[in-house]
């Protein structure tokens, strides 16, 4: 079979199993004989979709029975590397990667999915005083235990900064906490403070939703405590603010710092004085020719003030809308009269405990500003949610 071009895909997470499913159905389904080769490499050797931290805290899915194994891959013939990605070669269209006997892998079409990190020493003294990083699924069993048996005392929940995944997820992460508390018998006797650096819950959602997260969490007792940015965790019962403030907690949790992986950074894909990889929002096209970048290592600005959320179902898009101009590239058919776009459009579905969750809704590119609304929490989204997951995973990797 004549070979054809070589599509590499960095990052087996949201945007990278979506892009490599996508384009080989999309490739199979060409009537050519061209052996068209994908390849994927993630240094991590399983999958679990990062909302599913949230199902292990309120304890209705395990670590272990939530990861799937990316071998899975190969049975649709997508090539699966489990390594790590140590340079990125622009210029030779080529990516090093360790622990291989083929340590160079060269492309033809490059798609980086390589989500981001978390810069934990950004915030002193959090490891060493026994935080817990909500984002971190190996800490959340832990996590889980200590909420169960803690009697009584302050439970604080600090955003350290933004952006961060899924905006939503903290106070998610905080409605559940809540009920399990309930559940256990010890809500009475635990607070339960959320501290961010913004002045509202969800400043990328508009001050309408902020307003209603609010409610959420005021109804359920609750503290928000806007303009508070951690600077230090003191000691095991005291963390200073940079406003000054300085609170008790008996339980520390985290929402750290994010920051692209080293080896974007050391790409030359981040220019100086940006953070993250910029994109065209449209296309998702970087300035180098047939790279494209999607989902959290990038930075597209909608606004001023607003970027699209590091969030898997803006990944997913992103990752169709890049697969389908690769397969337009490659079929030579330049799709003049409705070229592959991003929408700017997207959902998600926040969990508030009880088995429910609301509904949210944004649309990003709207001529006037982004618009976006949440739902009444319903248990129909909440099974929406469980769906949400199961789908796409069965869709990438189980069936
Ligand atoms: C608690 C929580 C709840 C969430 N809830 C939702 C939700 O309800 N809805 C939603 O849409 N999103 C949600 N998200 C966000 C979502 O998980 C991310 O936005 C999404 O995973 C981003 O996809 P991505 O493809 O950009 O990156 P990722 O999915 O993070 O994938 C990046 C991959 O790159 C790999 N990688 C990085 N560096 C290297 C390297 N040097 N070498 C090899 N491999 C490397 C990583 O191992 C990783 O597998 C949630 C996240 C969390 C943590």
């Amino acid at each position: 079979m004549p070979e054809g071009k070589r599509i590499l895909i960095l990052g087996a997470g949201f945007g990278g199993l979506t892009a490599a499913n996508f384009l080989r159905k999309k490739l199979s389904s060409l009537s050519t004989s061209t052996d068209y080769k994908i390849s994927i490499i993630d240094q991590k050797n399983y999958f679990m979709m990062g909302l599913v931290n949230l199902w292990i805290l309120s304890g209705i899915r395990t670590l272990d029975d939530s990861k799937i194994d990316l071998n899975r891959l190969g049975n649709r013939r997508i090539v699966y590397l489990n390594n790590k990605i140590t340079e990125i070669d622009l210029s030779s269209k080529a990516v090093k990667i360790t622990g291989s006997l083929t340590p160079e892998i060269k492309y033809d079409y490059l798609i980086i999915a390589l989500g981001s990190e978390y810069a934990t020493n950004e915030v002193g003294g959090f490891l060493e005083n026994g935080g817990f990083n909500l984002y971190d699924p190996e800490q959340v069993p832990k996590l889980r235990e200590k909420l169960l048996s803690l009697k009584k005392g302050k439970i604080a929940i600090c955003i350290a900064s933004v952006p961060y995944k899924c905006p939503p997820a903290p106070y998610e992460a905080s409605l559940l906490i809540n009920d399990i508390l309930v559940k256990n018998g010890t809500r009475g006797s635990i607070d339960i403070d959320i501290y961010t650096p913004a002045p509202i819950t969800l400043p990328v959602a508009g001050a309408k939703v902020s307003q209603d997260v609010l409610n959420l969490l005021n109804n359920n007792h609750i503290n928000f405590h806007p303009f508070h940015k951690i600077r230090t965790v003191l000691n095991m019962e005291m963390i200073e603010f940079e406003n000054g403030n300085l609170i008790n907690y008996d339980v520390l949790i985290g929402i750290l710092p994010h920051k692209v992986p080293d080896v974007v950074r050391n790409s030359g894909l981040v220019k100086q004085g940006q953070k993250w990889i910029k994109v065209d929002k449209f296309s998702l096209k970087t300035d180098y020719e047939n790279v494209f970048a999607i989902g959290d290592v990038t930075e597209i600005k909608v606004n001023e003030n607003v970027a699209i959320p590091k969030a898997g179902v803006f990944a997913e898009a992103q990752a169709k809308v890049v697969s389908q101009q690769i397969v337009d590239d490659i079929v030579n058919d330049k799709n003049k009269f409705s070229p592959q776009r991003f929408d700017g459009k997207g959902f998600c579905f926040m969990e508030v405990g009880n088995e429910k969750a609301g509904y949210v809704a944004a649309d990003f590119y709207q001529e006037d500003g982004p618009i976006t609304i949440l739902e009444q929490p319903s248990a129909e989204s909440y099974k929406m949610k469980l769906d949400f997951e199961r789908s796409r995973v069965n869709e990438w990797l189980l069936l």
